[in-house]
C-alpha cells in the first residue's frame, strides 16, 4: 500500500538580505575601508562615481543621488514645476510613496485604474481622468514590469504633460530595449535594501536626460545649494546619497545583471511548476523585460487568505503587496481625486500574493513552495 507522507518542512523566506549580501562581503568591506579613510561620508567621489555608472546603466545623461526613492519622486515633481492646483495622474494600485510625493509638492493625485495584465497604469483610464489641470503622468513600473509606455508617451505628447517614472521597483527593466527611468522626463529609483538594486540603508536616485532638471535636483537635495558653501538658490531639503551607500551600491551594480538573470530564471521555474494550478501567473508584456522584483500571483475564488495561511503553516513566507488600493485607504479620502470605480485595482488587490523571490533563492526551495501550492489545489506533487 502506498502511504503519502507529509512534505518535509522547510523554512522559505520571502527575501533574505544577509544571504544576498554575503557573497559580496569581501568586495563590500574593501569599498567601505576606502570611504572610512576618505572622510567623504556624504556625497563626494564615491557618490559621483556611482551616479555616473547608474545613469549610464539606465541610458540617461545625469544621475542625482538622494536620500530615498520617495525624495527622488518629490524632487522630480518639484523640479518640473509641479505644485498647488496641478493634477498628476497615477495608479491607485501602488506603494504609498508614489502618492505621498504628489501630496508633498502640494499637487492633487488623480487616481486611475490599472491594466489587468501588467498591473500598471491603464492608458484608457488615464484618458478619462485628463482635465484642464492635468500637468503630469506618474506611471509605476510595478513589480519590475514596465508600464504601457507607448500609449502613455503618446498621451503626454498630445497634451503636453510631463512624465515622471516611478521605477523604484524596476531597476534594469526594459521597454523596447530601453531601460525604464530613461523614457520620461525623470526616472526615480529607490535603493531600499530589498529592492532589485538595494543598499544597506535608505537611498535613491533621479536619472534624467535634461541638464537643467538635473541641476535643479542637485540644489533641492542640498538646501538649495550646488556645493556645501554657497548661498541657497532654491528652497531645498537635506536628502543626499551617502558615501558608504554609494560604495555598496557600486559593488552591487556590478552584480545587478546577474541578479536579474537569476530572478528571471526563478520566475520561469515557478511558471512551469504552477502552470496547471488555478493561480493567475504574471505575464511579461510585449516589448518588455520584466525583472521580477516581486513574483505576484493572483489567487482566484476568494482563496488568497486561506492559501497564504497554508503556506505559512508549511514554513513559506509570502507577502500581500498591496492589500488595499490607495483610493480605499481612509487616510487619502480628502486628498485625492478619483472616479467612482477602480474595478481592476480592487480585484487585483483582493487576489494578489507575492511568493518568495530573491536571487539567492534555491531551486529546492522553489520546488517546495510549488509542491505546497499544488497540494492546496489537490494536484499531483
Ligand atoms: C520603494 C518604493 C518607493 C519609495 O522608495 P523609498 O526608497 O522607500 O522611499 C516608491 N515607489 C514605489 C513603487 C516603491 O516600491
Amino acid at each position: 500500500m502506498k502511504i503519502s507522507l507529509p512534505p518535509p518542512k522547510m523554512k522559505v523566506p520571502c527575501f533574505d538580505l544577509p544571504r544576498q549580501n554575503e557573497p559580496l562581503r569581501e568586495e563590500l568591506e574593501a569599498s567601505f575601508r576606502k570611504i572610512l579613510q576618505s572622510a567623504h561620508y556624504i556625497l563626494g567621489p564615491s557618490v559621483e562615481a556611482f551616479e555616473k555608472k547608474f545613469a549610464a546603466y539606465c541610458g540617461s545623461a545625469h544621475g542625482i543621488g538622494v536620500g530615498s526613492g520617495t525624495d527622488a519622486l518629490i524632487f522630480s515633481l518639484k523640479a518640473l514645476g509641479i505644485g498647488p492646483e496641478d493634477e498628476v495622474i497615477t495608479p491607485s494600485y501602488t506603494f504609498v510613496a508614489t502618492v505621498f510625493a504628489i501630496l508633498h509638492v502640494g499637487a492633487v493625485p488623480v487616481l486611475a485604474d490599472i491594466d489587468p495584465e501588467t498591473y500598471t497604469l491603464d492608458p484608457a483610464s488615464v484618458q478619462k481622468q485628463l482635465s484642464r489641470r492635468t500637468r503630469a503622468l506618474l506611471p509605476v513600473h510595478l513589480y519590475g514590469q514596465p508600464a504601457k509606455m507607448d500609449e502613455l508617451l503618446e498621451i503626454a505628447h498630445k497634451k503636453k504633460l510631463k512624465i515622471i517614472e516611478d521605477a523604484c521597483q524596476a531597476h534594469g527593466a526594459t521597454w523596447k530595449n530601453k531601460k525604464v527611468g530613461s523614457l520620461g522626463d525623470a526616472g526615480c529609483f529607490s535603493f531600499y535594501p530589498t529592492k532589485t538594486l538595494g543598499g544597506l540603508g535608505d537611498g535613491g536616485m533621479v536619472v534624467t536626460g535634461q541638464a537643467g532638471l538635473a541641476e535643479k535636483i542637485i540644489r533641492l537635495r542640498n538646501l538649495g545649494r550646488k556645493g556645501m558653501s554657497e548661498d541657497p538658490a532654491d528652497l531645498g531639503w537635506t536628502s543626499r546619497l551617502h558615501g558608504l551607500q554609494a560604495a555598496a551600491l557600486e559593488v552591487k551594480l556590478r552584480h545587478l545583471e546577474e541578479g536579474i538573470a537569476r530572478r528571471r530564471k526563478i520566475a520561469e521555474r515557478y511558471k512551469n511548476l504552477l502552470s496547471s494550478t488555478p493561480l493567475i501567473l504574471p505575464a511579461e508584456a510585449r516589448d518588455a523585460r520584466h525583472t521580477y522584483y516581486l513574483f505576484a500571483v493572483r489567487v482566484p475564488d476568494g482563496k488568497r487568505d486561506s492559501l497564504q495561511k497554508k503556506l505559512s503553516d508549511e514554513g513559506v513566507q509570502t507577502v500581500v503587496h498591496y492589500r488595499t488600493p490607495i483610493h480605499r485607504q481612509p487616510f487619502y479620502r480628502n486628498y485625492v481625486k478619483r472616479p467612482l470605480r477602480l474595478g481592476v485595482s480592487e480585484k487585483i488587490a483582493s487576489e494578489v500574493l507575492c511568493l518568495p523571490l530573491f536571487p539567492g533563492l534555491r531551486d529546492e526551495e522553489i520546488d517546495y513552495v510549488c509542491q505546497i501550492l499544488r497540494q492546496f489545489y489537490h494536484l499531483n506533487p
